[in-house]
């Protein structure tokens, strides 16, 4: 049998933080996948929040088969129906009015920068900052690392391009204090998911939107990880009772396949022909599966489902949190939900979780991260509940 972890040793830039777990994933169904071996495990990371339908959903890969048939590319030089169909749903049921595909998270949010600095160059005398949160995340470009709040991110490539102050989270005093005649807008993930689920106060984001109001400076949500029913609401924005200027998504908009998408109000949508552009931003494979997608959470209330099996996993993790005194927090909303621990437990609980048949990530040394695809039911969370709690009570020895 080919050693694939020998080969990829050999032949791949070696980057992820975490390395890789030691398995080879070959097919999934559902809320599962399957090693090589054909070991069975419980999918609680979901593609780091992508595969909010699960694997190998059938209205997905329908999608896809139909579209691969028809028309897998063309170019943004012509009109294409999956594009302007997904286009028109995530207008009809958000606050944004127009939409410009891509390909990644951090391609959205790049695509979010530059329409608000053009907003600044345009409305506010040239305005260019963006202020940005610490312990933020906004994807691998230079841009969006600068964007990102985490010093170790920066480091290696400094110097880092200009225009992003990066301030307290959840601290509306950092932000107007950062706030100059130079910023034209604020950025920020309406939870910050890769900082370990830091769920901000509930009037948090009202304050930073009345006082981009008061500034008339723009008001940039990156809902790449909590938009898309991910928080049990379709987009993070509505659990705080606030509408960005402009949003940003990728991630589960597609159920697993690559695309992003920058959103905006009429009023913030200043670029002209030529300002923006992508080869492969709208293409109508990746669109088809995204409309495929929108149409089924939509029309199957999968966020009322959320709200429900969500409500069941936190309370569960709660039980758990009691029962062991190692366990500091359970926190998150909808399906993007953190367990915190007293000291660096998380290595080991994601190794000992990932020998027991269940995956968990790990976005900080004490802090596991559970996002699996938002179609589980209550028997998956006792499934996962069950295995963390032989896991725990193997450490609390
Ligand atoms: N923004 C947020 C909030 C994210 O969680 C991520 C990825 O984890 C990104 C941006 C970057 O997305 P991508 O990896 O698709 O570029």
């Amino acid at each position: 049998m080919t050693d694939w972890m020998e080969l990829e040793k050999k032949y791949y830039m070696r980057t992820f933080a975490h390395l890789r777990l030691p398995v080879v994933l070959v097919k999934g169904k559902g809320a599962r996948v399957w090693d090589e071996t054909g070991r069975e495990y419980l999918d609680f990371v979901g593609g780091w929040a992508v595969n909010c339908l699960g694997h190998a959903h059938p209205v997905v890969v329908k999608a896809l088969n139909n579209q691969a048939k028809k028309l897998i590319h063309t170019s943004n030089q012509f009109y294409t129906i999956p594009q302007l169909q997904l286009a028109e749903i995530l207008v009809q049921q958000s606050c944004l009015n127009r939409v410009f595909f891509g390909n990644s998270g951090l391609e959205a949010n790049e695509g979010a920068v530059k329409l608000a600095r053009r907003y600044g160059k345009l409305k506010l005398n040239g305005a260019y900052e963006v202020i940005t949160a610490l312990g933020s995340f906004h994807g691998r470009s230079l841009a969006m690392t600068a964007a990102t709040g985490q010093e170790s991110f920066h480091v290696p490539y400094l110097p880092m391009p200009e225009g992003f102050i990066n301030v307290n989270y959840n601290d509306i005093g950092a932000i107007k204090e950062a706030t100059t005649a130079k910023t034209c807008a604020v950025m920020l993930e309406p939870i910050q998911g890769e900082s370990g689920v830091i769920v901000p106060d509930d009037d948090y984001l009202k304050k930073v939107r009345e006082w981009c109001d008061q500034k008339g400076i723009l008001l940039i949500l990156d809902e790449i990880q909590t938009g898309i029913g991910r928080l049990g609401a379709l987009w993070g924005y509505e659990c705080y009772g606030v509408e960005p200027d402009i949003m940003t998504l990728a991630k589960g908009l597609a159920g697993g396949v690559p695309i992003g998408a920058l959103l905006a109000k009429e009023s913030a949508s200043v670029f002209i022909a030529g300002d923006h552009g992508s080869t492969f931003g709208g293409n109508p494979l990746a669109c088809a599966a995204g409309h495929a997608t929108m149409k089924y959470i939509i029309e199957n209330k999968v966020t009322g489902h959320v709200v429900e099996v969500g409500t069941y996993l936190i309370e569960r993790l709660k039980q758990l949190k009691d029962k062991y005194a190692f366990i500091t927090d359970v926190r998150g909303r909808g399906l993007l939900l953190a367990v915190q621990f007293n000291s660096d437990l998380a290595q080991s609980v994601q190794m000992e979780c990932l020998e027991k048949g269940l995956l968990v990530n790990k976005p900080k040394p004490n802090v596991i991260r559970l996002m699996p695809p938002l179609i589980i039911n209550n028997k998956d969370v006792d499934r996962a509940i069950d295995i963390l709690d032989k896991v725990f009570s193997g450490i609390n020895k």
